[in-house]
């Protein structure tokens, strides 16, 4: 069983609508391809339909901005109920203060950079969520920067001069929130540390008496001894431990598959989770 529980579409920040994702995830062999756009469930009814067309299971998820600190983290809620109110709520707010905070991070950079808010518009015309790689498609096409990755080292760095954070619930509040829409709590690439500043140990305890189910241990972003740090951390705590690709299309090089998770943890978010996974 090949099954990746982390991709990305053009609801978010994605380069392949969702049926194409879909379809692409059953080309790559894949048994099961979970959709976890950015603080949203909009792509979910188109993958479905495809998951039905390409015969392949379906886990329908979204990854869930949070904050920790100051520190921004994120939580793949797997399986929930897409109309729970709360969360509903709270991923509106969400991306609702991605749009200012995008505004205004091109503001910054059009001081320095050739770059207007209707090229970001144009590079993010399908998503209802607005993130930094639609900024960097945007460079792209400028001629700013040969590609998303190049747009990242310095000129989106959390750490650079034109970063602007925004809203998003603390951790615990984030997983509380999934578990009441009856979602299952996993934390993504926790340990990611090229991407910007990353927990500290304490912060894992935290949020698993909230209620968080598993680990992304197997991430691109996550170097070997990484991945035997968090598969212990997993172990002490009792969670779940995850793989997967984080599949943007074309613009990153993740490859679908590349990480997989086993089918015991699976078999362990399908029992947690309120909605169904859709199976061909
Ligand atoms: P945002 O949601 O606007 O904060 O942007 C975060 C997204 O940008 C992540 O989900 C990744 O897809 C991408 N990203 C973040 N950091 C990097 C990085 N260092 N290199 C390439 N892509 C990145
Ligand atoms: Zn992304
Ligand atoms: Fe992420
Ligand atoms: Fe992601």
């Amino acid at each position: 069983m090949r099954i990746d529980l982390h991709t990305h579409s053009t609801a978010s920040d994605g380069m392949d609508a969702p049926a194409r994702v879909v379809a692409a995830a059953a080309d790559a062999g894949l048994d099961v391809v979970a959709l976890t756009d950015h603080d949203t469930t909009a792509g979910w009814a188109e993958a479905e339909q495809a998951a039905h067309e390409h015969g392949i299971a379906l886990v329908r998820g979204t990854e869930v901005s949070a904050r920790s600190n100051g520190i921004s983290i994120h939580l793949l809620s797997y399986l929930q109920d897409p109309t729970h109110p709360a969360l509903v709520a709270e991923l509106d707010r969400t991306r609702d203060a991605r749009l200012g905070r995008a505004r205004q991070i091109v503001e910054l950079l059009a001081e320095d950079v050739p770059l207007t808010w209707e090229d970001v518009l144009e590079h993010s015309r399908d998503a209802v969520v607005v993130g930094r790689p639609h900024i960097a498609d945007a460079l792209v096409a400028r001629g700013v920067v040969p590609d998303r990755d190049a747009a990242f080292v310095h000129l989106l760095a959390a750490s650079g001069p034109y970063h602007v954070p925004h809203y998003a619930p603390d951790g615990p509040d984030a997983v509380r929130a999934i578990r009441a829409a009856g979602g299952v709590p996993v934390f993504a690439h926790p340990a990611a540390d090229a991407r910007g500043r990353i927990v500290p140990d304490r912060v894992f305890d935290r949020l698993a008496a909230a209620g968080l189910a598993g680990l992304e241990v197997h991430h691109r972003d996550h170097s070997p001894q990484q991945r035997v740090r968090l598969t212990a951390i997993a172990e002490r705590l009792g969670l779940l431990v995850t793989g997967s690709s984080d599949y943007h299309g074309a613009g990153k090089a993740n490859r679908l598959g590349e990480n997989l998770t086993a089918p015991d943890a699976l078999a362990a978010i399908e029992d947690q989770g309120t909605t169904e996974v859709v199976r061909p």
